[in-house]
């Protein structure tokens, strides 16, 4: 028997595939657990080392075992997200979140990929465009790359997410470009940082339930950066972004739309309700797995154990004992 046989007892890994390359991956695999709240996911990306997975275990846990927080509202709105694709799949992409007011394009440089933003402006004018450079550019490129973004399309761009890496770079950036910034990578690799003075080189604070280590700590992280927070997802299955919904609908104020349609970039998802975007939002549930699909997508054993010797490893590097402990108190 597999020593986490009471924890885990309905660990189910499944692999969805994705209709695009996104963020080079093409098969997503996710560990979906239930507890005495209900199910949970763990799913951080396969190349992560347990040192980064620990919170997202730690999320997982929390998801199955404590009940939700209070929410504020019932729907959230979602932003459209377009991948580095071939511009004649822009359209049928974006049909997939029907009613998105705001869209997010990943983009290297404005050569390559401007008229990726043109085609998502051709196919809704009044989108609000965000960019996200997921940190690609240095100082330079980002000032050459927004110059022309902004003299070829104006004022559409509600913010830059994570153009550079480096706080010293965002600060001078953030001198120059009449574009708000948003960070994401800033966030999630310094989560134990104070955030001081993040006022003088961001905008917006990317949030999501996973990375942060679940509800409790994203909260306590949204409180501490003193930022308006944008709650997205790292494509989850329905399971993981019914958390994050979760996670956005208890937030007192909440200013912008969320990255947390991306289920809409796999291939299906595994749970019933289905989650739907209707008119630019989805409903905040409680979901569960769906035999037939958990059936479809099931994973070999061979990659089933790999994810229990990941869980095993993490929490017999400490995890273990800090949430028994929390357990007691
Ligand atoms: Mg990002």
């Amino acid at each position: 028997m597999w020593q986490l046989d009471e924890i885990f007892k309905d660990l189910t890994v499944v692999a969805i595939p994705t209709r695009t390359s996104f963020r080079g991956i093409n098969l997503r695999e996710a560990a979906l657990f239930r507890g005495p709240a209900g199910w949970s996911e763990f799913a951080p990306f396969i190349e992560y080392n347990s040192a980064e997975a620990e919170a997202w275990l730690w999320a997982a846990l929390e998801g199955a075992y404590k009940p939700w927080p209070m929410l504020n509202r019932k729907a959230i709105g979602i932003n459209a997200t377009l991948p580095k694709v071939e511009i004649n799949r822009v359209n049928e992409i974006l049909n997939r979140f029907p009613g998105a007011k705001t869209v997010k394009i990943k983009v290297d440089d404005f050569e390559k990929d401007s008229e990726l933003v043109e085609a998502a402006l051709d196919f809704n004018p009044d989108f609000k465009v965000r960019l996200d450079v997921n940190g690609g550019w240095d100082l330079k490129a980002a000032l050459l790359n927004l110059y022309n973004y902004h003299l070829r399309f104006g004022n559409v761009f509600e913010y830059i997410e994570q153009p550079v890496l480096n706080i010293s770079d965002l600060k001078e950036l953030k001198k120059e470009i009449p574009m708000k910034i948003a960070i994401d990578e800033s966030i999630r690799k310094a989560l134990s940082s104070g955030f001081e003075d993040v006022n003088t080189y961001a905008d917006v604070a990317i949030i999501k339930w996973a990375p942060s280590g679940g509800m409790t700590r994203a909260n306590k992280l949204i409180e501490k950066i003193g930022l308006p927070a944008v709650i997205s997802s790292a494509l989850d299955t329905g399971i993981g972004i019914s958390h994050g919904l979760a996670l956005a609908a208890s937030q007192e104020n909440l200013d912008f739309d969320c990255g947390l349609a991306t289920l809409s970039l796999l291939e299906s998802d595994v749970v019933t309700p289905a989650i739907e975007i209707i008119d630019g939002t989805i409903l905040v549930n409680r979901v569960e797995p769906y035999e037939k699909l958990l059936a479809k997508y099931l994973v070999t054993t061979d990659r089933r154990i790999w994810w229990q010797e990941r869980i095993e490893e993490i929490w017999e590097a400490g995890l273990g004992e800090r949430w028994l402990n929390e357990q007691r108190n």
